[in-house]
């Protein structure tokens, strides 16, 4: 049987020991957030920076694409402000037209990126050119640029819509400029062509991944060239794009974009020209620019996974240990918990007479070997009561041997309710014979209590038949002294109780008697 205290102690035992474990587990899956988190959090900027550092390259792609066609442009108008010049002075007559021819012949091969220069009067027709042959009856007052400077009065070079060429087919750039007659009427056009090819082999040496795009488009929303090259790239309208929309209202920008066209999303800087009504743009595949970063991020999560998955393997298997030896501490725990409460019980089965539940003879000789010590050491006088239940053995025979153990409880019970004092020990000290303590108590005082038991047990009036008086009686014996050391011995005051017990049987029973000794001493 086990106590509420030791279930409680067990139960408190267990509690410690979910708590240790699930301690274990809070701990371990704390460290195992804390590495994802940082991991994330690693992976994260590293995304962060990267993008970062792909903005600035193509930033930095754009800026050199925007210099570079101003800097074509540039290179066309200078060319257009001294033809111009010399038409406007030295006029257009057989010999000046000569000159100028070789002039622009030079300028052509000087400047690569011209395919030709153009001269046309004020209805159109071709005047002089830097081709070696001037085709025949050819007249240019229906393109774009011809009606606008017939129509535009400023001083300024005018970028026309990428056309093919009349002369070549191929696409060209049109630069051009106005040439008054003296009177600052329209006298005609200075015509640069730009061949797109000359971007293109730019762009080309351009490192921009496989999904990687440059463009190049005039803030009329016409795109002049790209790269990649596509067959109706040229001359496309590109209002409707979101790269015309960004780069509406600002001079230099950066934005990512899923292409409409091949749906990769691509991270785009595009920046104006400083000088003429064009755009620039770089563009490079987010998927591309974050390849690495994808490589790196699924070793790293794949690390930290397996790291994870070892962690939390080991902590729920220490967790797992902690609770099975707590459980068995636990076990154990109640095990000795039961072997001490069965110890204390044989203990006191060992010292308790289990009939009466009185103090047994082994009890009894314990403590009288005790009391007579402590007596010796303090010089106190120890006495004894050994009483006897008169003609039990009769009593036995008229009403039965249970009958007899019934009777010999009743007894104990009355015997037990005549101790005054906390010291006093009662015993059975054999059969149907008793025997009372008495720790600094003289003779007369154990007689009080003898006398005082005998009258409790008549009192019970326990039918006895084979005892004179009719009823169930005891007689006793008395004696007490101040024991000596060396001189006296326990067994001394039992034979002189058990003296003074004879003569009570002797003497008729149903009566205390002391010792003789005080008989004589008196
Ligand atoms: P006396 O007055 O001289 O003491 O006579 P007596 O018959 O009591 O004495 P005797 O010693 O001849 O008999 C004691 C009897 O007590 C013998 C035994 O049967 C009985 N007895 C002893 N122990 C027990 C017990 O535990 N239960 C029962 N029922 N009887 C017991
Ligand atoms: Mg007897
Ligand atoms: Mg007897």
């Amino acid at each position: 049987m086990i106590s509420p205290l030791q279930s409680t102690k067990t139960a408190d035992v267990r509690m410690k020991g979910i708590s240790l474990a699930a301690l274990v587990i809070i701990f371990v899956t704390f460290v195992c957030v804390s590495l994802i988190a940082m991991d994330g959090w690693r992976s994260w900027t590293a995304r962060k920076s990267q993008l970062q550092e792909s903005e600035v390259s193509t930033a930095n792609m754009a800026r050199a694409i925007a210099q570079h066609a101003d800097d074509t442009i540039k290179g066309a108008d200078t060319a257009l402000l001294g033809i111009v010049e010399r038409v406007e002075v030295d006029g257009i007559a057989p010999v000046a037209l000569e000159r100028l021819h070789k002039l622009m012949v030079r300028r052509t091969i000087e400047l690569t990126q011209l395919k030709g220069l153009f001269v046309y009067d004020a209805n159109g027709r071709w005047l002089v050119n830097s081709l070696p042959i001037t085709p025949a009856n050819v007249n240019n007052s229906d393109r774009d640029y011809f009606i606008y400077h017939r129509t535009h009065q400023e001083d300024k070079p005018y970028i026309g819509l990428p056309i093919q060429s009349r002369s070549s087919g191929t696409w060209i750039m049109t630069v051009s400029r106005r040439i008054n007659d003296a009177d600052g009427r329209f006298a005609g056009v200075a015509l640069a062509t730009v061949d797109i090819d000359y971007f293109n082999k730019f762009y080309n040496s351009f490192n921009l991944g496989k999904d990687g795009a440059i463009v190049l488009v005039m803030e009329r929303g016409v795109l002049v060239t790209r790269r990649p090259l596509l067959a109706d790239s040229t001359g496309k309208n590109m209002l409707s794009t979101t790269i015309y929309k960004e780069s509406r209202n600002k001079a230099t920008g950066t934005f990512t974009v899923n292409s409409a066209q091949d749906g990769v999303k691509r991270l785009n800087s595009f920046r104006h020209l400083d000088k003429y009504p064009l755009f620039a743009a770089a563009a490079l595949s987010e998927e591309e620019i974050l390849a690495e970063w994808t490589a790196d991020t699924y070793l790293h999560s794949a690390g930290v996974g397996i790291l994870v998955l070892v962690l939390s393997s080991v902590g729920f298997y220490l967790a797992g240990q902690i609770k099975l030896r707590l459980d068995a501490e636990a076990e154990s725990a109640t095990a000795r918990d039961a072997m001490q409460k069965l110890n204390h019980v044989l203990e006191r089965l060992s010292l308790q007479d289990g009939l009466t539940e009185l103090a047994n003879r082994r009890n009894f000789d314990l403590a009288l070997e005790e009391e007579f010590n402590r007596a010796i050491r303090n010089s106190n006088s120890l006495a004894l009561i050994l009483f006897d239940v008169d003609h039990f053995k009769r009593y036995n025979d008229i009403y039965g041997h249970a009958a007899g153990d019934e009777c010999l409880r009743k007894i104990a019970q009355a015997a037990r309710s005549c101790q005054r004092r906390a010291g006093d020990l009662i015993a059975r000290y054999g059969g149907e014979e008793f025997a009372v303590i008495l720790p600094a108590t003289d003779v007369e005082g154990a007689r009080m209590i003898a006398e005082n038991i005998c009258r409790a047990i008549s009192s019970l009036a326990i039918p006895h038949a084979g005892n004179e008086p009719g009823i169930v009686t005891v007689s006793a014996g008395v004696d007490a002294f101040i024991p000596v050391r060396e001189v006296n011995r326990p067994v001394d005051l039992i034979e002189g109780s058990d003296q003074a017990l004879y003569s009570a049987k002797r003497s008729g029973r149903d009566r205390v008697c002391h010792n003789e000794r005080f008989t004589q001493a008196a």
